[in-house]
């Protein structure tokens, strides 16, 4: 096996002299955004949990009488006996958030898009995406086998002239898009796009992963505009401001009917825990009736963003682009020196040349954590 080891050892070590090599850094989290890293506790402005929900005391409870009822594991697939009844409860109450006929959950968002991409198109078939798109719809699109065509970020114009061009040739046609850009926190231009996709035919389908809960007073990127857009595919995850596991699809019945059916990520894998079912359920009803909640994570991202003289963001996300891998690794680590958790985002999670500090912003973050962090990064990261 010297070729194996020999394979792992190269490959990494050429990783590590751009700066790119990965590691798992243990770190435990605590109520109110704060975690334990290297025995220190930090302020987190890197965890996607923008309500806070992983943490609260009544969801905590509600799975604990979950697990005494229900045990611990979904046993099989959903399709097999894993479909207990709390699948039910969860799948109507998201597609009335989302005003979709019907749901389906997944295992995650990752299996999500991995399942629900390929149910739709296939090789004779096109797919636009985003270029900035999540990594995980990019793999769904190679599973469909279908021609992708990669539109400019957020360009409409550039999009158009590739359905002009292509849409004829193929059947079937799929816009990708995230609704929320996960490394950039800026929103898709769903109302153009929308429009765009009826006039070509074509499906439009938005991967709300950061969405949910936090814009569109937390239905989502499709009701972040003036008027509410026609989103017939509406995909989205449970871990993020949901503070659960799991992924999504809504839309219509005929649509989830066939997902169910062909989804091989959803027939395949194991259906989730009960206990993250009743941790969904429980979160989405807090969502549902917390309007104050909702407009935490925004205000601060603007107040934040209004500090440093960066534009007004339009989600909890808001970066700062250093470019170079090493200035943003230095500057993570001077923020951890000083109390802060703020992840270094690198390539290839990012294009090459756009290194940047990642700052996500939860309702659980006081006014004070929101403006000390603004001072230290104006002293110590942008003013030298
Ligand atoms: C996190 C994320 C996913 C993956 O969701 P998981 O449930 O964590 O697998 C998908 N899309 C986007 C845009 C994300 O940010």
């Amino acid at each position: 096996m010297e070729s194996l080891e020999n394979f792992a050892y190269q490959k990494l070590s050429a990783l590590d002299r751009k700066s790119l090599k990965r590691s798992l850094q243990e770190t435990s989290r605590l109520p109110k955004s704060r975690v334990i890293r290297n025995g220190k506790e930090l302020i987190s402005f890197s965890c996607n949990d923008y309500l806070g929900l992983s943490q609260h005391p009544r969801i905590i409870e509600a799975i604990q009488k979950a697990v005494t009822i229900h045990g611990t594991g979904g046993g099989a697939s959903r399709l097999v006996t894993g479909n207990y009844p709390l699948y039910n409860d969860l799948e109507k109450r998201l597609a009335e958030l989302k005003g979709t006929e019907d749901a389906c959950v997944f295992g995650s968002g990752y299996l999500a898009n991995l399942g629900i991409i390929p149910s739709l198109v296939g090789e004779k078939d096109l797919i636009l995406i985003d270029e900035l798109s999540h990594s995980c719809m990019f793999s769904g699109t190679v599973l469909s086998k279908s021609k992708v065509l990669f539109f400019h970020h957020n360009d409409v114009g550039h999009l158009e002239a590739l359905l002009k061009k292509n849409r004829d040739k193929h059947p079937r046609a799929l816009i990708l898009t995230d609704g929320v850009f996960s490394m950039d926190g800026d929103l898709a231009p769903i109302p153009e796009l929308s429009s765009l996709s009826l006039r070509y035919d074509t499906w439009l389908m938005t991967d709300d992963a950061h969405g949910i809960g936090v814009v569109g007073k937390g239905r989502g990127s499709s009701f972040a505009f003036n008027s509410v857009s026609k989103v017939p595919l509406q995909m989205g995850t449970l871990s993020k401001a949901v503070g659960s596991y799991g992924g999504y699809l809504c839309a219509s019945k005929s649509v989830i009917d066939l997902i169910k059916t062909r989804a091989r990520t959803l027939i395949y894998s194991t259906s989730l825990a009960p206990a993250n079912i009743v941790a969904s359920i429980e979160a989405l009803k807090i969502i549902e009736s917390n309007p104050e909640l909702i407009q935490k994570p925004l205000d601060h991202a603007k107040s934040f963003s209004k500090a440093l003289g960066l534009k007004n963001p339009s989600s909890a996300i808001v970066p700062l682009i250093l470019e170079d891998t090493e200035r943003t690794l230095e500057a993570s680590k001077i923020l951890e020196d000083s109390g802060y958790l703020v992840t270094a985002i690198r390539p290839p999670t990012v294009p090459k040349g756009t290194s940047r500090l990642r700052f996500t912003f939860s309702a659980t973050h006081s006014k004070k954590d929101v403006s000390s962090l603004a001072n230290i990064v104006n002293k110590k990261i942008i003013g030298v």
